[in-house]
């Protein structure tokens, strides 16, 4: 066996033996997956293909989208308007006169609202799940829209390509490198975010994903793919992912990535993680925040009756009635977030004088 990105034959592989779940809705798929990482571009992808197949074959095919399935649910929509709010605002300096390509995006609602952003430009979204194709044209900014499942329509060099969230559900990601080397030139930008298992190790369990990315692994995939300079970038509105940018201008700069197993590191954590998780004294009745993995992944170690609390904004946290009903004795409340968010749930219960919960 062979790394599929760079050929080495120096691998580790590894089985997970935890329960694994879609991204949305977070149903369960499977009780384990095998993960495949190579000890020399430090890439890491499942070795469950036919398996993935046949999810994709359900979540993706353009047949499906138009049937009431309730499985419908299953697609990966995670980027949220807010992301591309503050990507547009912050990161784009020049929005006029600009051919865009946002591949893996099939939503004509975010397409007509990207169509106010831009001035005299051109944006295509490309998804395979699109069934017909849309054409719109924003009068107010003399922008012209182009949603299509075809990418032969897509043929003109472009200035900004954007892939989020996608390319980790990507089997056939030559495909798709070979695409953007034909539309991509000297001016071209390109923006990729993945989730990321260096921020968020209970990501591993996310089990529709193909790739699993690291810094280092993600850095390789795409130096080796495009042979172009990637730069990091860090920003808040994107706190447990790969944030990166191609600058189509500039040649790679190889670097030697030697480092430990992140599959080891990994599958100690979760181990240790389950473990500790049963080793704590909770009361009679456990609330978790956090409709996450995380939060599904602690959920399963505990004895309790325990119940997932959807805190995703803050305004329904505040609301939600156990926190106005926190003097109840008999409850306690794990908390499956480091940082911010963690400070920010700590201070509302210790302002409640609540003292029953954990970070877990
Ligand atoms: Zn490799």
């Amino acid at each position: 066996m062979h790394c599929r990105n760079c050929k080495s034959s120096d691998l580790l592989k590894k089985k997970f033996n935890f329960d694994f779940y879609t991204y949305k809705n977070f149903n369960k798929i499977s009780e384990y997956q095998t993960y495949i990482e190579c000890k020399k571009c430090k890439i890491i992808y499942s070795n469950r293909v036919s398996f993935l197949k046949k999810l994709y074959k359900k979540i993706f095919s353009k047949d499906y989208l138009g049937l009431k399935f309730k499985d419908l649910e299953l697609i990966p929509k995670f980027n949220s308007k807010s992301i591309y709010h503050h990507f547009f605002v912050g990161e784009l300096k020049k929005k006029n006169n600009i051919k865009i390509l946002d591949y893996g995006n099939s939503s004509i609602i975010q397409l007509k609202d990207y169509s106010n952003f831009f001035y005299n430009s051109k944006i295509y979204f490309y998804d395979i799940t699109v069934k017909k194709d849309f054409f719109f044209y924003n009068n107010k900014t003399k922008t012209t829209c182009i949603l299509t499942n075809n990418l032969k329509k897509i043929d003109q060099k472009i200035d900004l390509i954007i892939s989020f969230n996608s390319l980790q559900y990507y089997l056939n990601y030559k495909s798709f490198f070979k695409f953007i080397k034909k539309i991509s030139y000297l001016k071209t930008k390109m923006y990729v975010v993945t989730p990321s298992i260096d921020k968020n190790k209970y990501f591993l369990l996310l089990g529709d994903e193909y790739f699993k990315f690291s810094k280092i692994g993600l850095t390789n995939f795409l130096q080796k793919n495009l042979n172009k300079k990637t730069k990091f970038i860090n920003r808040k509105y994107l706190s447990s992912s790969n944030f990166v940018l191609i600058d189509f201008s500039k040649k790679k700069i190889s670097k030697k990535l030697y480092k430990s197993s992140k599959l080891n590191m990994i599958d100690k954590f979760l181990k240790h993680k389950s473990q500790q998780i049963k080793k704590l004294k909770l009361k009679k009745k456990t609330f978790i925040f956090g409709t996450r993995v995380n939060s599904f992944f602690i959920s399963k170690y505990i004895n309790n009756s325990t119940e997932l609390i959807d805190d995703q904004e803050n305004k329904s946290l505040r609301k939600y009635k156990l926190l106005d009903d926190i003097s109840n004795k008999n409850i306690s409340i794990l908390i499956p977030y480091t940082g911010i968010k963690y400070e920010m749930i700590k201070k509302i219960l210790i302002k409640k004088k609540f003292k029953n919960f954990f970070q877990a």
